[in-house]
């Protein structure tokens, strides 16, 4: 180590914990652009008024939009797992067959909520990292009476976004239904509910739509809805008929979160500005630098070293290092919230979200923090700087 030069001597404090500096750098809840704070922040609406009514029917339209429907998309206040339980509840009747196919910890989460409605699902494991197999889910869908298949587009806990679409062609021939939970993914990769033929897309306010927490959101296609028809698991609050009939008057049937639509309405129409195809390759780009970074700090990544990893970038930690110690570092020390392992793969991995309202510097941010946590921990970057360095070599076209 090099002595402090004169000018860094005296006494030192952590920006992270005295001036509150936070770098909000997961995949969700993301960083919320000041526009759409600013929407947030307006006076309160009464959820009765023409003035909220008005606002709520520009949302739902702009949700069709993102979601690529011309079907229902309904509104749930709740959280993204909200619209997957409503996905379970709405569709199916005591001892129905589905399958549910998974490769990390979001699509275990289907497994869950199934049973906590007592069906027993027919699951289709897949190692967490690989790719869902479009073939292998085919397959068990195709076995007599299979109500629905049940998957996950952007396995957040992996990093791997799968190919929803070629799952859904796959299927489609056997006739259940596909339902997606793109809670993650919806706005920051391609998702065509209509056209791929989706025929239940979940979703949350707080990943890739730059929100707060507090919304979710599920598509409904007209054969989810004869489904829904002829289902008898209970359900009231999640119960997408009851959502229906009062958003088809630009309504809800209970107090929504007001506050988070009116960040949603704002968040949908920046989206719509930047276009998706620019948001998409926005994403493959941080993604890109994220992932060369991440090697030249000299770590393993976890998942595919491609460019359908745009959402989230998992790496494994070195050897003998905790990647929950690094974790806190970085978020107590230097203020820079990363992500860690769930589930089997805590402590084993981190993740970088760049997802929704993210830039190059937060890539770079990401890295260098990383590179200064994991010389605390004993591990040191082969170069000084390395990670960061190759991440603006990326971003300057290299
Ligand atoms: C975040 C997330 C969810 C939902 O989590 P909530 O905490 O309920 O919003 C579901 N699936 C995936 C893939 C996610 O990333």
């Amino acid at each position: 180590m090099r002595g402090l030069s004169p000018v860094v001597r005296g006494p030192q404090y952590d920006s992270a914990r005295v001036d509150g500096k936070r770098y909000l750098i997961t995949p969700g809840p993301t960083p919320v652009p000041p526009e759409v704070v600013a929407a947030e922040s307006a006076p309160l609406h009464h959820h009765r008024s023409p003035d909220f009514r008005t606002l709520l029917g520009e949302t739902l339209e702009r949700l069709q939009r993102v979601f690529e429907t011309e079907h229902d998309v309904l509104l749930f206040t709740g959280s993204g797992t909200a619209a997957m339980e409503s996905a379970i509840a709405n569709l199916l009747s005591p001892g129905d067959r589905i399958v549910v196919a998974s490769a990390g910890n979001f699509g275990e989460r289907w497994l869950k909520l199934a049973r906590a409605y007592g069906i027993e699902p027919v699951h289709v494991e897949h190692g967490w990292g690989e790719r869902l197999d479009p073939d292998r889910i085919a397959a068990a869908a195709g076995e007599a009476d299979t109500v629905a298949v049940y998957v996950t587009q952007s396995e957040t806990s992996t990093g791997v976004v799968h190919d929803v679409e070629s799952i859904a062609r796959a299927v489609r021939p056997t006739g259940a239904l596909v339902v997606v939970d793109a809670v993650s993914s919806l706005g920051g990769v391609e998702l065509a509910v209509d056209a791929w033929g989706i025929d239940v897309a979940v979703a949350g306010a707080q990943k890739a739509l730059m929100c707060p927490p507090g919304l979710a959101f599920a598509s409904v296609s007209p054969r989810a809805w004869e489904q829904s028809d002829r289902a008898t698991l209970p359900r009231h609050y999640l119960s997408w008929r009851v959502a229906a009939e009062s958003q088809r008057k630009n309504d809800t049937a209970f107090t929504p979160a007001v506050t988070i639509v009116a960040a949603l309405h704002k968040a949908l129409e920046l989206i719509e500005a930047r276009g998706k195809d620019a948001i998409w390759a926005h994403n493959r780009r941080l993604a890109y630098g994220a992932r060369e970074g991440v090697k030249a700090l000299g770590l393993d990544l976890y998942g595919p070293d491609d460019e359908t990893s745009a959402m989230v970038t998992a790496f494994l930690m070195p050897d003998g290092i905790d990647g929950q110690k690094c974790y806190s570092i970085l978020r107590d020390r230097h203020g820079i919230v990363l992500a860690g392992g769930q589930g089997k793969l805590r402590g084993r991995i981190m993740r970088i979200g760049h997802m929704g309202f993210m830039n190059e510097f937060d890539i770079v941010t990401a890295l260098a923090g990383l590179e200064l946590a994991l010389a605390e921990l004993g591990y040191r970057s082969p170069v000084p700087g390395a990670g960061a360095a190759r991440a603006i070599e990326v971003f300057a076209g290299g």
